[in-house]
């Protein structure tokens, strides 16, 4: 049967103005890095993409490289796009980046205007897409100009293959620049994608002042530490979870007894919320409207289903922030 996404989708989700641009984005966005590859299961990777739409998740984050093997997350979002979505387009704000490895030789990395322009290129073909709404370029390059790599997202906009454009991973000092460039050009920067989480806080220390003062939006990425911050690992390392999988970024010594027990810890503050670990974090990622959508990844559509009911709770009481920040220091 033919898929027809919910028609209550747009009822609960909440959406977030993206600094001071004319776009909106879900508080809870959807990346693909993880779990939407070549190697991973199609129906269950569509499931996902179909439940998050039906919850009313329009941010779809996608990389050059996700998968493995690389580009292949982009070719099953294509195919889910053109089985399921097709008809959606227009509801649908999807990114991609580039900025890492991806071809050999010297313009299949970093950030060259030649990288940058081919790649989104190759992107656009996998997805079967006329153009992404984001584009961004995956991580500083210390190498090549700023004002090159600027000037390649700009064009990039200007031939009509993305719509708006970021940066991810830049510290507060480079992002600075590059919203002053892009301001020139007259491409203002739409949003920076940096890390963070309860257990990753570097953004608080300058990148959050720099991106309000420029106007420009944030989407957190990890911001469940790649599963820590959930109940996944309270009873050991379970065999399915991607801690335990090898070639991931989240190995098993990464889940010391230290993380463990601070979970454990903000699992009591969780409960008392009537809510689990998972959502806790992310309304914390979420407090105080600094961050535009918290982007999360999933294995399985319950996790989705959980992660976007953290929003029937996104406030907290001084004393509960008090008692965390006391958690997450000691
Ligand atoms: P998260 O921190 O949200 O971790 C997601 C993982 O946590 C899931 O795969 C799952 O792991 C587990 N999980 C999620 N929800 C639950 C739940 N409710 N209960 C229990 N476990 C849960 O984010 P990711 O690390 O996946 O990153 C999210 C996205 O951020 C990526 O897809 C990508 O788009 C982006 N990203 C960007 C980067 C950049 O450089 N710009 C770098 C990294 C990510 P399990 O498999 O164990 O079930």
């Amino acid at each position: 049967m033919s898929y027809q996404p919910s028609s209550e989708r747009y009822a609960t989700m909440k959406y977030n103005r993206c600094g001071k641009s004319g776009l909106r984005l879900p508080a809870l966005s959807l990346g693909l890095w993880h779990n939407f590859g070549g190697v991973d299961t199609y129906e269950n990777a569509r499931a996902m993409i179909r439940k998050s739409f039906d919850l009313g998740i329009t941010h779809f984050d996608l990389a050059n490289n996700y998968g493995p093997p690389a580009g292949s997350a982009e070719e099953t979002f294509g195919k889910v796009l053109k089985d399921d979505l097709s008809a959606h387009r227009d509801e649908l704000i999807i990114s991609s980046k580039a900025g890492y490895y991806m071809w050999e030789g010297p313009y299949g990395d970093w950030g060259s205007k030649k990288y940058l322009v081919s790649s989104l290129d190759q992107s656009l073909k996998r997805m079967d897409l006329d153009y992404v709404d984001i584009f961004y370029h995956h991580r500083p390059d210390p190498e090549t100009p700023l004002e090159e790599t600027m000037a390649a997202l700009d064009l990039i906009v200007r031939q009509g293959k993305a719509l708006y454009v970021g940066i991810s991973n830049y510290q507060a000092d480079q992002a600075a620049e590059a919203i002053r460039i892009l301001r020139e050009l007259g491409t203002p920067l739409l949003i920076h994608q940096p890390s963070y989480s309860m257990f990753n806080r570097w953004i608080e220390n300058g990148l959050q002042d720099v991106l309000e003062e420029g106007g420009v939006g944030s989407i957190a990425f990890t911001p469940l530490a790649q599963g820590m911050l959930t109940n996944r690992y309270l009873g050991g390392i379970p065999s399915d979870s991607r801690a335990a999988k090898p070639a991931t970024f989240l190995r098993e010594g990464d889940v010391t007894e230290q993380k463990v027990a601070k979970v454990q810890q903000l699992n009591v503050i969780a409960q008392e919320r009537g809510q689990s670990v998972a959502q806790l974090a992310l309304a914390w990622v979420l407090r105080g409207g600094r961050v535009t959508t918290a982007l999360i990844g999933a294995s399985r559509v319950s996790q989705i289903e959980e992660n976007v009911a953290a929003l029937n709770n996104l406030d907290f009481t001084a004393e509960e922030l008090d008692r965390i920040e006391a958690i997450l220091r000691d």
